[in-house]
């Protein structure tokens, strides 16, 4: 199938070849043409999946195909400079947008607003712009007083915006619900369900959730109307293109050298390392960069302007190693990221899959690999019956632990995410060695070796 049998607008099929884009993903094919239609939409895909896409690009194509409406009146911005110019001050009218996306985070937000961007180059009359918690309010203040028909915001923020009378939802026709699982995980469903009530009913709405079942099924039954329901179990939903492997270690030093060792990996190219808590990642990130690698957190507590940076550093390439926490980390989509590693598990098996989709981005390999205390088997296998494929465990020499996970007694008091023996409490207490220094995969006589045939299960069994 090409974009054209899509049915798309010329001047959006250019910007599509101008990407590199040869052919529409998988979802992109069902979603597409059924939002032509003006379908709602239920789309249970993954980060990596093309989602994006799947409902931009109709949306862009459906607003620039409307006839040119003369504007009515004054748009915002016109209106305040004529107040100006007779001495008045200016009331701010409310923004008027005709597509709303709503995303969980920030760095989403900025990701939909760029690929917004990529795809209406040469589309005159569509703007898009984010509304995100973080950014000072003039600047956002700005940017609606520019009556974007695009607003691309994270809940909170946008319900501040419509309280104080600056969003006006009546003209709105297509609402889309990004990541919604991941939303409502994150404590938006009453946002969420306040900022539908003041949409027209008549809005075409797309949800797009990594799954349609629970709560998140519940809601999208209520605001959608005749959905379409589109499930796409492609290579890249099930991770097929991602390496996935479990390293059992012993206590945290073992941990910590380990992933100095894997992270000096030839094939790697960028990678992020996921720590349960903010402080975790601040402290795991000044230690590797005391041993010379290109690494920075990335956590919910720094503010805007850093997360910023840091993203761009990742996608210039300056950073190398990014450590985050996964609320920070949603959404990343960088394709030069060829390794994900669990420092500590994530709490939801849910998160599992959020986190390895950060690699094997738009096509390529990735590897995902998890570094589990022996008393951390049982939250591996709950991974497993989540995602139904098991996960390899790989030993690499030198590198071995020295108890089998199954023999290993299980700590009172445990919790996911804690890889520490109690009284040692501080990650990352040893010194990473600089690169270069630690032996290498690579005419050094280390080498990683894999179970031969013998699962993951059967080897933790
Ligand atoms: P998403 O699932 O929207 O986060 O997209 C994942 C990645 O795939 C992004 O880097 C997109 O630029 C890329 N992408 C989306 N659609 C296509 C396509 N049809 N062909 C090639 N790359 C694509």
């Amino acid at each position: 199938m090409t974009f054209e049998s899509l049915g798309l607008n010329p001047q959006i099929l250019k910007s599509l070849t101008e990407a590199g884009y040869t052919a529409p993903t998988p979802v992109q094919e069902q979603a597409i043409p059924a939002a032509i239609a003006g379908r709602d939409l239920l789309v249970s895909s993954q980060t990596g999946s093309g989602k994006t896409a799947a409902f931009m690009l109709p949306a862009l194509h459906k607003l620039t195909d409307q006839p040119g409406e003369a504007p009515q009146g004054k748009t915002p911005n016109q209106a305040a400079q004529s107040a100006r110019s007779r001495g008045e001050r200016p009331r701010f009218k409310a923004a008027q947008p005709k597509m709303l996306v709503l995303t969980p985070t920030r760095e989403l937000a900025l990701q939909v607003t760029t690929a917004t961007e990529k795809y209406g180059r040469g589309l005159r009359r569509v703007q898009a712009v984010s509304i995100l918690g973080g950014m000072p309010y003039p600047k956002q203040m700005q940017l609606l007083s520019r009556n974007p028909e695009i607003l691309v915001a994270t809940p909170g923020r946008l319900i501040d915006h419509m309280e104080s009378g600056k969003i006006d939802f009546s003209q709105l026709q297509i609402l889309v619900l990004d990541e919604a699982d991941r939303m409502l995980d994150m404590g938006f469903i009453d946002d969420i369900e306040l900022i539908i009530g003041k949409t027209p009913e008549t809005r075409q709405t797309m949800l797009f959730s990594a799954t349609l079942d629970g709560m998140v099924g519940n809601m999208a039954r209520r605001i959608t109307r005749d959905p379409m329901t589109v499930q796409i179990a492609s290579a890249s939903t099930r991770h097929e293109n991602i390496d996935q492997r479990v390293h059992f270690v012993d206590d945290l030093s073992h941990k910590n050298r380990l992933l100095d060792h894997l992270l000096r990996d030839a094939s790697m190219d960028q990678a992020v390392v996921f720590t349960a808590t903010k402080r975790d990642a601040d402290t795991i990130a000044d230690r590797l960069t005391i041993a010379g690698f290109a690494a920075a957190a990335l956590h919910g507590d720094m503010n805007q302007g850093a997360r910023n940076r840091t993203l761009n550093g990742m996608r210039r390439g300056q950073v190398r190693v990014l450590v985050a926490t996964d609320v920070a980390a949603r959404g990343i989509d960088v394709p030069g990221i060829t390794h994900v590693f669990n420092y500590d598990l994530p709490k939801f098996p849910e998160d599992y899959v959020h986190r390895i989709g950060r690699t094997g981005r738009a096509g390529r390999q990735g590897t995902a690999v998890s570094l589990v205390n022996h008393a951390e088997g049982v939250h591996v296998k709950r991974i497993e019956r989540f995602t139904k494929q098991v996960i390899p465990v790989d030993v690499v020499a030198g590198f071995e632990p020295k108890r089998t996970a199954s023999a290993a007694p299980r700590r009172p008091g445990w919790r996911p995410g804690d890889g520490r023996k109690p009284g040692n409490s501080k990650p990352g207490q040893r010194t990473f060695s600089k690169p270069g220094n630690g032996p290498r995969k690579e005419g050094s006589g280390s080498r990683t070796f894999r179970s031969d045939g013998r699962s993951g299960e059967q080897r933790r069994g």
